[in-house]
Order: structure tokens, then sequence, then C-alpha cells
């Protein structure tokens, strides 16, 4: 993390991505008066609408995530928003990607966007790149730009946009929503953590469901978005406690947040200390095949309080946890007895499960729905009963209930272990 220091009146500073505060052209008349409410404010004012102006920020995508964070950007004066996007508005997508009207309905996403932008705010620079972001064209586009903001919803982009970033040393702004839960943190290496330290690889493709497939509440990317926006004007203005080496996490059903410390990965492949990845990998080849056939197929649940109570009996259910062995830290730990297979290697390790083929087996993630994908594709599969543990170490937490923390160095060693 930065240095952080207090000034003397209490604020707390912090080292920003370093945008100069002189521009060479002085705010305008019309400026100064849009912006007087940032004025105003002792940690913007003058010299921070100056940084605002001068900072280049890159969105990749402009759907739920980037429809609020392309608004209060433009509306922040930020003086160059890059948009990477090659969709179309569709129907389905006014639901929650409030940029665009029924009107746009048909039209390329670009289009609107910098339309409404530039009605929003003349001042800003509109960049638009209409293209679908691969290994070929990203550091290339990225190297344009201060601070890279990820509004993605698939996992390929969301590796690639991590990887370039590390690669450039430029701060990456991640949020990701699903159902009624969505996540924020920055991932910056040069200061913490990337995205990799904390999930090495990515899923197959069809064993993490999309928003798509699993819906999405439509209010919930302007509250993920907004909270990448402020991020991303901190980072600009170089002030505040940045999201940095936390992980901030929203259950808009319970109206939670909860916060996890991330830890840098020594073994991270690409900012780790022998990093593996030097160039930016084929990230298609890197994601495997392995569709889950039927995303709908039903699949039994038991709560927290449910599973415990039935620990306690004779017959008790295995438990298999799907987590990253990264993800067990110490808030968050795992259940004594249950087996620890990450989702990702799940198709080469099935074999260790066939013993328990005909028994019921209780699938574990932090929240419950990559579980619940888990759970499917054991059912694809003929195992006869997969449940899903609804809620995950979420609500087992929430619940009281025990469960053991991994120490830090131990997570490799926990990969190996066998409950037979
Ligand atoms: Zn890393």
């Amino acid at each position: 993390m930065t240095a952080e220091r207090n000034d003397g009146t209490g604020r707390i500073q912090m080292t920003g991505v370093g945008i100069p505060s002189v521009s060479q052209t002085e705010l305008s008349k019309d400026e100064v008066n849009r912006y007087r409410r940032h004025l105003v404010l002792p940690d913007v004012g003058r010299e921070g609408q100056r940084r605002l102006k001068n900072a280049k920020v890159l969105l990749i995508g402009a759907g739920g995530l980037g429809s609020p964070l392309g608004l209060y950007l433009a509306a922040a004066g930020v003086g160059r928003v890059g948009i990477v996007e090659f969709d179309v508005v569709d129907e389905t997508n006014l639901q929650r990607q409030i940029l665009y009207g029924t009107a746009d309905v048909g039209r390329s996403k670009l289009d609107a966007a910098r339309n409404r932008l530039t009605n929003l705010n003349p001042h800003v620079q509109i960049d638009t790149h209409e293209v679908r972001l691969c290994k070929d064209n990203t550091l290339e586009i990225f190297e344009q730009y201060d601070v890279i903001v990820d509004g993605t919803d698939n996992f390929p982009t969301r590796y690639l946009v991590n990887d370039a970033c590390v690669l450039l040393g430029k701060p990456n702004v991640y949020g990701s929503i699903f159902r009624f839960e969505g996540q924020a943190s920055v991932f910056w290496a040069e200061q913490g953590p990337c995205y990799r330290c904390l999930y090495q690889q990515p899923p197959p493709p069809g064993l993490v469901p999309s928003c798509a497939e699993g819906g999405v509440l439509g209010v919930l990317p302007g509250v993920i978005g907004a909270i990448q926006a402020i991020e991303t004007v901190k980072l600009i203005l170089g002030r505040g406690d940045s999201l940095v080496g936390r992980l901030l996490t929203f259950d808009a059903l319970r109206m939670r947040f909860r916060e996890f410390k991330l830890r840098k990965d020594p073994d991270c492949p690409v900012c780790g200390t022998e990093p593996t990845i030097h160039e930016l990998p084929d990230y298609d080849m890197v994601c495997g095949i392995l569709p889950v056939e039927d995303p709908h197929r039903p699949i039994e649940e038991i709560s927290a309080r449910d599973l415990w109570k039935r620990m306690q009996e004779t017959n008790t259910p295995v438990l298999l946890d799907v987590r990253e062995p990264n993800e067990l830290w110490e808030e968050l730990g795992y259940i004594e007895d249950a087996y620890l297979i990450p989702i990702r290697s799940l198709p080469e390790r099935l074999d260790e499960l066939e013993v328990y083929r005909d028994r019921e087996i209780v699938v574990i993630c932090a929240s419950g729905w990559r579980s619940e994908v888990a759970a499917r594709y054991l059912a694809e599969r003929g195992f006869a009963r997969p449940i899903n543990l609804a809620g995950g170490m979420v609500d087992w937490d929430e619940e009281g209930l025990p469960f053991v923390r991994a120490a830090e160095g131990t997570f490799s060693a926990l990969l190996q272990r066998r409950k037979l």
C-alpha cells in the first residue's frame, strides 16, 4: 500500500497514480462553474480538478458497470475517457445499463455512449475502441491510459485485463456482479496483490455462470460501478485509503458490506517473485473447454445451520470445498473435514471423488454460486446426490459455526490433503 500521511488537517493523503495537477489549459470559466461543488471540497479543489482533467481512464465494457462508471467519471470531469466495447444495445440491457434509452436499441453501444457522455459533459474527450480485447491489441490500448477500470463479465477478459495491467504497472479497478451480490477491489501489483494472487487460473468456461444465465438485480451494478468510480477518482486525486489489498463484497439482499484482506501471493504467476507470465498468453487456451450442459438444472440445497446439524449425526455427507487455496484467508477459513479441490481442478481430479459417487456430497464455496455450478457439474457426470451449501462460507460464518483458519504458507499443502 502507498505511504499514508496525515497532512495536519486530519485528512489521509495517499500517493495516487501521479497525475500532474498543472494543466496546459487552465480550467475555463464554464468548467469552474460546472465543478463548483468539487472546487469547494478541501480534498479536490482546483488542483484536484486539474488532475481529473489531465487524467486518462479506460473503461473495459460499457454495460452494467460501465454505465454508472462512464456517467460519473464524465460528470466528475475526467479529461479523457476511453471505452472498449463492440456490442449493440439490446432491449434486455435496459434493465440495468442506464447509459442507454429505449431509442438506442439496435444502436452501437459506443455511439450511444459517446452521445450520452458528450451531452453530459462536453469538456470530456471520449475515445472509442471498437474491438474485442485480445493478446495482440490490449497492451497498445492500455498504454495510453493512467487507470484501467474492469467492467467485464467474463473470465478470459478479466485475466487479460489483470495481466496487461501488471505488465504495464497500471492500477486495475475491479468490480463484478452476480445475482444479488457484488465485489470490488483495486488490483495494483506495484502496491499490492493482483487478481491472479486471488484466483491463479481462470475456471473452465461453463463452470461459472454468466449474468445472462444466473440473472442480476438491475440496481446492483449501480452500487458496484459507483464504488469503482470513487476508487478511480481517489487514485487520480491521490487521496484517501484505496481498496488496494482489500476485497469489498456487497450482499444486496442482506444489505451488508464485508471486507477481506488480500495478500500478495509470492507464487503468483504474473506478479510473484518468479513470474512465469512475461507476455500475454492466449486466453482462450488458458480457459480450456468444459461446458455445463444445462445451466438451469435444479440442484438440491442445504442451509449452513442444517448442514451443521447433519454433521453431528452418524451418516454425515461428504464435504467438498471448491475455492482456491488462497481464498482460505484468516477471516473465512474452511470446514475441518472438507476436501479442497478448486473448481478449476475439478475435471482432472474427479477420480478422487469416485468413491463417493453414490453418497451425498455437499459442495462449498464462499457465497454459494460457484459451488452450485460445481454441484451441477457433478450431477451431469452421474454423481447421485450433489448438494449445494446455500450462502456458502459467508452464511456459515454468519451463523457462528466453527471453521479452521488456514495459516499463511500452508495453502499448497492443503491442496494435497486427502480425507480418505
Ligand atoms: Zn499477482
